[in-house]
């Protein structure tokens, strides 16, 4: 099996997994109980919460532990819109095209509940830029809606073309007028180096999985005096902010894969040559072949080390993905969602591609156990399987 598909999972890391095993076993308490064994779990959550914090130049006390990458976008858009309401009764969402859907549906349902959302698209490259917020801030402020009664949410980097989003001139931007700026860095925590106070960000979604952690367990950066309400009701763990029993064995998992991305990140040099060097490879090998997204990153045009989105004329990305996965090799036609859902990439439409354009494009991204052998042998596979579909369909 060659895995290629670290934007939808990567494999939790040894060291993780062994951390996660006492908290299922002898040290199983629960961390808000009082007790002996509830006080030895709380000192794992705690350490856990230093680790993540670190990650990203937060404090431990800004760090809110959540199911993962889905709670936290809607921890974040739901908290907002709450507290707007609460306050002022009307509340604006500024957000993009090609968020995950964890942000556009969450988008969607608070219009249902009586909010204004503005939507703005990306570039044919995949960017958003930092006048494009601007305008809609001053489209917002002319409709009359109050700074307090504004969220701005654009994703750090998009999940299937890895396109890097000019975060820290919205940041300042955001910051300078005074309006709460949330940002979607799950595909970015752990891969890319990133600083809170740098991107003066108020809000930011990471998931552990997606840095070498476990499955269903991430966190929510929330600024301290970020006013936010709850999303989830109960006993008041997190400050009463996020209610319910701590994932201990997850969080303990996601503290040492957070310490372990942070140890690491210049190893990441390392996943965007193997990238880079398929990429080149396919533009070399394969004819008719498209780059969705900048070909290469520039300083203007950044891109995750991981990920490659490419289009291949004349081939249905369903087939293609079938055929390589019949032959040991997992990527993806968009997100594992969109998978679900079985309908053209909306991140792919936002960027201009037709219809046609989106269903044959395969995103392939890279992770730290990737090896050159591999993507040798999964460019060999890759341009057989190409070559065989384009036969079948013309002859
Ligand atoms: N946001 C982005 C950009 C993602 O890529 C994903 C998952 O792929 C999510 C949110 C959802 O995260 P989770 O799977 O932890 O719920």
């Amino acid at each position: 099996m060659i895995y290629l598909d670290h934007a939808a999972t990567s494999p939790a890391l040894p060291e993780v997994f062994a951390s996660m095993e006492p908290f299922y076993k002898e040290r199983f308490g629960n961390a808000s109980s009082a007790h002996a064994m509830g006080r030895q779990a709380r000192e794992a959550v705690e350490n856990a919460r230093k680790e993540v914090a670190a990650l990203i130049g937060a404090l431990p006390s800004e760090i809110v532990f959540t199911s993962g990458g889905t709670e936290s976008d809607n921890q974040a858009l739901f908290g907002a819109f709450h507290h707007a309401m609460e306050v002022t009764g009307r509340f604006c969402l500024i957000t993009t095209a090609f968020e995950h859907e964890a942000v556009l549906e969450t988008a969607h349902a608070l219009e249902g509940l009586g909010a204004e959302v503005m939507v703005l698209l990306p570039d044919s490259e995949g960017y958003i830029s930092s006048e494009q917020v601007w305008n809609a801030l001053g489209a917002a402020r002319s409709r009359g809606y109050l700074k307090e009664e504004l969220l701005v949410s654009v994703m750090f980097a998009n999940n299937e073309l890895g396109t890097i989003q000019p975060v820290r001139e919205i940041g300042e931007m955001c910051r300078k007028a005074g309006i709460l700026f949330h940002t979607d860095a799950v595909q970015a925590v752990g891969h890319v180096p990133l600083d809170v106070n740098a991107l003066s960000v108020d809000l930011l979604s990471a998931s552990a999985h997606k840095f070498g952690g476990p499955q269903g367990v991430g966190f929510l950066y929330v600024r301290q005096g970020t006013g936010l309400s709850p999303f989830l009701y109960g006993g008041g763990q997190e400050n009463g902010l996020r209610s319910g029993t701590y994932n201990t064995p997850g969080i303990v998992g996601m503290g040492v894969a957070a310490k372990c991305s942070r140890e690491r990140l210049s190893e990441q040099k390392k996943v965007s040559e193997l990238r880079d060097g398929f990429r080149a490879g396919i533009l070399q090998e394969i004819p008719d072949v498209h780059v969705n997204g900048p070909v290469c990153a520039s300083d203007e045009r950044p891109l995750l080390p991981g990920h490659l989105n490419v289009r291949f004329d004349g081939v249905e990305s369903s087939s293609l993905l079938l055929m390589l996965d019949s032959k040991g090799i997992c990527a993806s036609g968009g997100s594992a969602c969109a998978a679900m859902k079985e309908e053209p990439s909306h991140v792919l439409r936002s960027i201009g591609l037709s219809e046609e354009e989106a269903d044959s494009s395969v995103r392939f991204t890279f992770g730290l156990e990737n090896t050159k052998e591999e993507t040798d042998e999964a460019l060999r596979i890759l341009k057989d399987c190409v070559e065989t579909l384009r036969k079948l369909r013309f002859g």
